[in-house]
């Protein structure tokens, strides 16, 4: 018999109960010290629900059966959504499916609450409470990638079926191209793309400008079919090898915004309800629960990122529970104000942001924490806001003023140093992200004036001629 969720369990058991996030992760030690008790014909006993089972071979940590190890990451997800109100009955979510174990597991479990939801719909008389909706997104990016068109076609059929057969409720899936997303509208979308990556001579600075590039795809999927939440499957182990990534790349400042549950710098924000399952339990659970992956669709990293995620797999064939370690310690910082969901942004986006700006006017402090690198979206520290501030009031040109805006890691990693390259990356590079710098300088008066102190701005016409000067 499956334990039922409960706090209450007789075996200590705190999956799918109330308790914190990390006691998911002590249950599992906790499992792991308990006896198992003796073999019967090879059959163990869960410590969990007491069910005596056959032998599995990979077998979940502490010798739960696959219910309860189910059960456990479920509970995981589950008060990871609740407890960070990720998704309510009336939103719209969009599933970005890589392919991979954790967003097939996001993917199913997103679709296990939607039928809970559905159920309860049907159930009720007054049918007060909606179900929220559900859609799957997929990026194809065989034009930089090895994998042939051929075999994308063929995965990209796969997950149709996956989607498919994830209903009643019926899930749209909505395919992006990369290239054909990020230069909308563009009739070489695919030589624009390789020309960009071209322009980027550093490996760790290509590999992350494409996590960037596949996040603007996937905005631009969910705004244009009306969704308002985008769930990645991000796990413990990702964010533990970005924790010790962006340590090396300096991006310490920026860092507590991207280990966090939520992430509302997106125009729709972004939520990552798998923070704390470890990669291998995810992986474990497809296996076990046959959900079908496309394995071969994985992006191995490379440059730093791919270093750093073969050293915390070795630091984790010694122990375990090492990445666990690793973000906890990194959940510690402090997160930054967009760290959760906006209150107003599912009625009107612009008035919040348009508050936002408002109040970050009122204190410098908050000024620091509303501008964002137009490239990867982290906040600029004091330093960099204080050196764009400089280079704005210096009339500079319009790759110099470009530069400014991105963060000092993006300046090191991804912007070329030479010039003509630099002329070519700007001219290359997808609106969003041009649009973004533009934001920022034309987003507040206020800034404006701070920069140019003895200039008395008449609206925004001047704003206007400001920022053109720029781009
Ligand atoms: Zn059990
Ligand atoms: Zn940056």
């Amino acid at each position: 018999m499956a334990c039922n969720g409960s706090s209450s369990c007789q075996s200590g058991c705190f999956a799918g109960g109330d308790e914190e996030p990390e006691n998911g992760e002590i249950h599992i030690d906790r499992m792991s010290s308990l006896s198992v008790s003796t073999p019967k014909d090879g059959r163990t006993s869960c410590p969990k629900c007491g069910e005596e089972t056959a032998p599995q071979n990979p077998s979940p940590d502490g010798g739960l059966c696959l219910a309860c190890f189910r059960a456990s990451l479920f509970g995981k997800f589950k008060l990871a959504v609740t407890a960070n109100s990720m998704i309510s009955p009336s939103d719209n979510v969009l599933v970005a499916f890589s392919g991979g174990p954790s967003s097939r597991v996001a993917l199913q479990f997103v679709h296990e609450m939607q039928c809970k939801a559905q159920k309860n719909f049907d159930a009720s008389r007054d049918r007060a409470l909606p179900v929220f909706g559900v859609g799957v997104a997929f990026i194809d990016e065989s034009s930089v990638s090895s994998i042939t068109s051929d075999e994308v076609r063929e995965a990209i059929r796969e997950i149709g079926v996956i989607v498919l057969e994830l209903a009643p409720p019926v899930k749209e899936l909505h395919v992006g191209v990369l290239e054909s997303s990020c230069f909308a509208g563009s009739d070489d979308g695919r030589e624009r793309l390789s020309g960009l990556l071209g322009t980027i001579g550093d490996v760790t600075g290509r590999d992350d400008f494409m996590r960037h590039l596949r996040m603007l795809s996937l905005q631009k999927i969910a705004l244009e079919n009306g969704y308002n939440r985008l769930v990645l499957g991000s796990c413990t182990s990702n964010i533990a090898c970005h924790v010790i990534s962006a340590t090396v790349k300096g991006q310490g400042y920026s860092l507590p915004a991207d280990v966090q549950y939520v992430d509302g710098r997106w125009e729709v924000p972004v939520v990552f309800p798998l923070r704390d399952c470890p990669s291998r339990e995810l992986s474990l659970l497809c296996q076990l629960d046959g959900l079908k992956t496309q394995r071969f669709l994985d992006r191995p990293s490379s440059g730093i990122n791919g270093l750093v995620s073969s050293f915390l797999a070795r630091l984790q064939e010694e122990n375990p529970s090492r990445e666990r370690t690793i973000v906890r310690t990194a959940e510690k910082l402090t997160p930054f104000s967009f760290n959760k969901i906006p209150e107003t942004e599912s009625n009107d986006i612009l008035a919040a942001r348009r508050r936002r700006r408002a109040q970050s006017a009122k204190r410098e402090e908050s000024i620091h924490s509303e501008v964002l690198c137009p490239v990867c979206s982290s906040p600029l520290d004091l330093s960099e806001s204080q050196s764009l501030k400089t280079v704005l009031s210096s009339c500079p040109t319009r790759d110099e003023a470009f530069a400014a805006h991105c963060c000092h890691s993006c300046n090191l990693q991804i912007l070329p140093n030479e010039s003509l390259k630099f002329s070519d990356f700007y001219s290359l590079l997808p609106q969003p992200m041009m649009e973004r710098a533009k934001d920022i300088a034309s987003a507040n008066q206020a800034w404006l004036r701070m920069i140019y102190p003895g200039v008395q701005l008449s609206g925004k016409h001047l704003q206007r001629q400001l920022v053109s000067q720029w781009f």
